[in-house]
């Protein structure tokens, strides 16, 4: 995948909706206001989008 400036969830770019610009493990990605939320409270639910999110640190883990 590019390195365009777009959503790693819904992939929209920042013409359509705000974006948040972050670092995570040396790499830079974009994430759109509406799935922030899911960044900080479940950054599992990202690990298919974001290699390694499983690392996080997050408060629930239901397996
Ligand atoms: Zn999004």
């Amino acid at each position: 995948m590019s390195k365009k400036k777009i959503c790693i969830v819904c992939e929209k770019d920042s013409d359509m909706i705000p974006l948040i610009k972050f670092k995570f493990k040396g790499e830079k990605y974009s994430i759109c206001s509406e799935h922030l939320p899911i960044l900080i409270h479940k950054p599992q639910e990202l690990a298919e989008k974001l290699p390694q999110a499983e690392d996080l640190p997050a408060g629930n883990h239901d397996h």
